[in-house]
């Protein structure tokens, strides 16, 4: 007889994004990669360093990725630490910071992850709906939480919240802000001016989106050298291989192919938005690589259909207050006409 944890027993789990086997065969906008390949150099270092040096341990301080991190962003190394993804870093910082009854929170609508990874270590979660304006409800003056989940641009819609608007919640909260930036460098701004400033704010960032890396599984966090100090203490010693460590140092290097991506992608969702604006979409401008979008019928369901008879996936979430709409990643100028076409032979209801 085995008995669970109880609170894992009762937990449901989380689902990722659909990854069909046939996936060559799809326009695949449903999980917010990239639709570009990694840099060259990337593929360079990787197959530079899977030879007979894999019988070796990784550096378990991957030192050469933070010390090009660091460089990057005007941080010293010990500010920053990299992560298997930065779903690795998000559940540390939770078991760094949350125990058994603390309370977790985040925003819904935004990445529900945090609630899974709350739940796995016992902690209460409380979640604070939007305006229609996109701002948080109900956050005490004072409010006595272990951890607050920000993502900023915000998942699934896309708008960001402002620097002195997360600067004040900061100063509102007793325990760490994080600031998940999975997708910010898709956006205007960012909160590592933040990171300098205030002694509870850290950054999350992932090489999964702007740098075509979501199968090596990369992620970091930057904060103050406290907090990076007890996340290694927490971490599996060899968390990122020798591949990953490579990947991560070459993509921070190779500046030059990232901005062209990462321009190439805005420019895509500009033009994407407006085309769907014309198809009588609501669009939320959108700072990420995806835009949400509700249907002309405010049916997310029907068009999420015609559009995977088509052979195009985007994300549809059953969630009400999203089932409207639907979030679709950004991918090359090309699937995005493909896409528009489809959604134009689908219809406006
Ligand atoms: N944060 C947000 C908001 C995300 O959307 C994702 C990707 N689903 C992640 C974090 C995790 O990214 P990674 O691939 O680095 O684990």
């Amino acid at each position: 007889m085995i008995t669970l944890r109880p609170n894992i027993a009762e937990m449901a789990g989380y689902v990722p994004g659909f990854q069909p086997d046939d996936v060559a065969s799809y326009i695949k906008l449903n999980t917010n990669e990239n639709p570009y390949p990694p840099s060259p150099q990337v593929i360079a270092a990787i197959t530079r360093e899977a030879g007979e040096g894999l019988r070796r341990y990784p550096d378990a301080a991957s030192r050469l990725a933070r010390e090009e991190a660091g460089r990057l962003y005007g941080f010293d190394p010990s500010w920053i630490i990299m992560a298997n993804g930065s779903d690795e870093v998000l559940n540390n910082l939770i078991r760094a910071f949350a125990g058994e009854g603390d309370e977790v929170a985040y925003v819904h609508p935004s990445y529900s992850y945090y609630g899974t990874l709350a739940e796995i270590q016992g902690a209460r979660v409380r979640t604070f709906e939007l305006t229609d304006q996109f701002e948080p409800v109900g956050i005490p003056e004072n409010y006595n939480c272990q951890l607050f989940f920000l993502t900023n641009p915000n998942a699934p819609l896309g708008f960001t919240y402002s620097q002195r608007y997360i600067a004040e919640l900061a100063g509102r909260i007793s325990g760490v802000l994080v600031v998940d930036e999975a997708y910010a460098d898709f956006a205007e701004e960012n909160s590592l001016d933040l990171v300098r400033s205030l002694d509870n704010v850290v950054v999350t960032r992932t090489f999964s989106k702007s740098y075509a890396l979501a199968g090596m599984r990369l992620g970091m966090a930057i904060a103050r050298p406290e907090v990076i100090a007890a996340l290694n203490k927490i971490r599996d010693h060899y968390n990122l291989d020798r591949l990953a460590q490579a990947a991560a140092a070459a993509a921070l290097k190779d500046q030059d192919y990232f901005l062209s991506c990462v321009g190439k992608i805005r420019e895509t969702r500009a033009w994407f938005s407006a085309e769907l604006e014309k198809l009588g979409y609501q669009v939320i401008p959108s700072s990420g690589n995806y835009v949400f979008a509700t249907t002309p019928d405010r049916n997310g369901a029907r068009v999420y259909q015609g559009l995977y008879e088509r052979r195009i996936l985007v994300r549809h979430f059953s969630d009400p207050r999203l089932s409207q709409g639907l979030r679709i990643s950004i991918g090359t100028r090309e699937e995005m006409e493909q896409t528009v076409q489809a959604l134009r032979e689908i219809g406006p209801s």
